[in-house]
């Protein structure tokens, strides 16, 4: 018998340490355990074995092994919550899932999540063979590198993903494709599935508990050699990875915004250097950190052709909204001579907001500070609490009746279309209509197959579709990103804009319209010129400047609390006790869910110095806070201001 030093998976803060228990002869690091845990049977990862136990103490034997992971994926958990500022157990919890018991046999995912895929071309291009060969040659180095591969929608980046996955194959080495949302991308996932079948693992948080547990075990035997799935994948347990490729890595999505709040690309350059990996983090609009920091291959730009060329669309001298008449004109040639549209409007429902044109109020959320939108169903509801109520005769405040109903989201959208252009077909694409599981692969599958059919939507149409025949692309509303503060606001709006110009024409000569009361802005003029070089160099002087990332990192803390002043009071106390270094705020933030919120920000060199501080304030503050009813959260590297 051995001792070993146990992480019990719990997520009590108090109990955020190691444990010494005894084990059997040969467990090793990353064995997965079953223990008592005062009353209880938990699980717990063996991090250390050949410990003494401490004088005085004596060590229970485990009760069983559950299963044995990687011992890398261990350390990389570790780092995890040492540098999210989160628990060892529930860092932990993230490469050890909980298993459930089998039952049967079950359809694979990868045959529900997938769409056919395009076919191996003869041969690839110069730029892919030379990006291919740069990859390869660092695989075999098993030096670790972080490389973007950089290139235009269409330039051939996933089959530059496929060759290197199948590279490491060769050698023995195990794969690990990260995609932002895996039901928005089911011809990404079908071409790995027809390139590698069996292989082929996928993981994402729409399986059921069962499929994931099949899906883990096919990677843990060695069945599964290459995983394809969504951020958590990146804790996958591929044992002797040789490269993990990040597809459309600029996504939002990579973080996850509940603690531990880890950004699956960080975590990805991590796991590579622990395990002499190659990380490739691939896309058409990079972010600023990707293309000051890393190695960059480029693939310039489609193979198949020019760029289309954008129309900006000045809604200042336009009357009609949301279909403006050079966009009707657009709509008009596709009904008449066949092919597809797709029209993005990031707002849900029919209007974002209710107006009284006599005493000026709009509707908003009792729970939050925001307007409540108007869906078609006549009811208001609450985007961020799901708070709804029917749409009101009157204005509550002075009784007029006259109601304004302010812009245009997806439903109305959808409405207007189908008034000026019932020949035809309408899919709308947003969270309202893909609330069924399957809805999302059918609505994109049927976009693919019919003609004349417009997909209408959210963010959710410019994502990694690829569809032939697409003969023009819109952007209805550019502006309405804009105008968030946050300094990401203008990288968002032109990733948006450039993805969604890059869907439209891949096959035939397409159309790009961005309809804007703004159009001089940068992100939007440079969209409009397909200028990523020129748009990033301006976003990282614009940072350097600033102190942002990627010159600095952030730390972001967030207090909520009952009443507006306990916050920002909480804050200011702790920011006394941080460096003087930059921080910003208290600023006092919306009210969501009832809830005041307030913030501090730090711009800082060392991160993880400053977010173990503010969790040791917050934990010397606890009991006075929870009297207060306060809670607070500390987020490394956010993404969101
Ligand atoms: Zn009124
Ligand atoms: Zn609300």
């Amino acid at each position: 018998m051995a001792y070993a030093s146990v992480y019990p998976l719990v997520t009590a803060r108090a109990l955020a340490r190691e444990f010494t228990y005894e084990v059997p002869e040969g467990t090793a690091p990353g064995a997965v355990v079953e223990v008592r845990f005062g009353n209880a049977r938990r699980r717990g990862v063996v991090t250390e074995v050949g410990v003494s136990p401490p004088a005085g103490v004596e060590a229970a034997p485990v009760e069983r092994v559950v299963e044995e992971l990687p011992a890398t994926l261990v350390e990389l958990a570790l780092w995890v919550a040492d540098y999210y500022g989160s628990t060892p157990g529930r860092a932990l919890a993230l490469v050890a899932p909980l298993k459930r018991k089998a039952r049967g046999q079950r359809p694979r995912p990868a045959e529900r999540d997938a769409l056919p895929g395009e076919a191996e071309p003869a041969e690839l291009s110069e730029s892919q063979r030379n990006a291919l060969d740069r990859i390869v040659g660092a695989i075999d180095a098993r030096t670790g590198a972080n490389i973007l591969l950089y290139g235009a929608t269409g330039s051939g980046k996933t089959e530059v993903y496929l060759q290197a996955c199948a590279a490491a194959l060769e050698r023995g080495l195990g794969a690990i494709v990260l995609v932002p949302e895996i039901a928005l991308t089911p011809q990404t996932v079908g071409r790995f599935t027809a390139r590698f079948g069996e292989q082929i693992a996928i993981l994402h948080s729409g399986l059921s508990e069962a499929e994931r547990r099949d899906e883990r075990e096919r990677i843990a035997r060695g069945e599964a050699r290459i995983v394809v799935g969504a951020r958590s994948a990146v804790f996958a347990p591929v044992a002797g990875l040789g490269v993990v490729c990040v597809d459309e890595e600029h996504d939002a999505s990579y973080k996850q915004e509940s603690d531990p709040r880890y950004d699956a690309r960080t975590v990805a350059a991590k796991r590579a250097s622990l395990e002499s990996a190659v990380a490739v983090f691939g896309s058409a609009t990079p972010r600023p950190e990707s293309w000051g920091r890393l190695e960059r291959l480029e693939l310039g730009g489609r193979l198949s052709g020019k760029l289309p060329p954008v129309r900006v669309v000045d809604l200042r001298r336009e009357a009609g909204y949301p279909l403006s008449a050079p966009l009707l004109a657009e709509l008009g040639a596709v009904a008449e001579r066949g092919g597809k549209a797709i029209l993005l409007l990031n707002r849900r429902g029919v209007a974002p907001a209710l107006h009284c044109r006599a005493c000026g109020l709009t509707l908003r959320c009792a729970n939050c500070d925001v307007a409540l939108v108007l869906h078609g169903d006549a009811m208001l509801r609450c985007h961020h609490c799901g708070h709804a109520e029917s749409e009101p005769r009157a204005c509550p405040s002075c009784r007029s009746a006259d109601l304004a109903r302010l812009g245009a989201g997806t439903q109305r959208l959808e409405r207007e279309l189908e008034a000026q252009f019932p020949e035809l077909e309408r899919i709308r694409l947003d969270a309202d209509s893909v609330e069924q599981p399957g809805a999302l692969t059918a609505a994109l599958g049927r976009f693919a197959s019919t003609d004349r059919t417009v997909l209408v939507g959210t963010q959710m149409v410019a994502k990694g579709h690829h569809f032939p025949g697409v003969a023009l692309a819109a952007v209805v509303d550019a502006d309405t990103g804009l105008a968030l503060p946050d300094f990401r606001a203008e990288e968002r709006t032109f990733q948006l804009l450039t993805q969604l110009a890059g869907r439209s024409g891949r096959d035939a000569p397409g159309r790009v319209l961005v309809q804007t009361f703004q159009p001089d802005e940068r992100a939007i003029a440079l969209a409009a010129n397909h200028d990523v070089p020129r748009f990033l160099e301006g976003e990282l002087a614009r940072r350097r400047e600033l102190g942002y990332p990627p010159f600095r990192h952030l730390v972001r803390i967030v207090v909520a609390g009952p009443d507006p002043a306990a916050p920002l009071q909480a804050l200011s106390e702790l920011r006394s006790g941080l460096p003087a270094a930059d921080v910003l705020g208290p600023a006092p933030l919306l009210r969501l869910r009832g809830r005041y919120r307030a913030q501090l920000v730090a711009k800082t060199e060392t991160p993880r110095r400053i977010a173990a501080q503010a969790s040791r304030l917050l934990s010397a503050a606890a009991p006075s806070m929870r009297r207060a009813g306060l809670t607070a959260v500390v987020d490394v590297d956010p993404q969101n201001l």
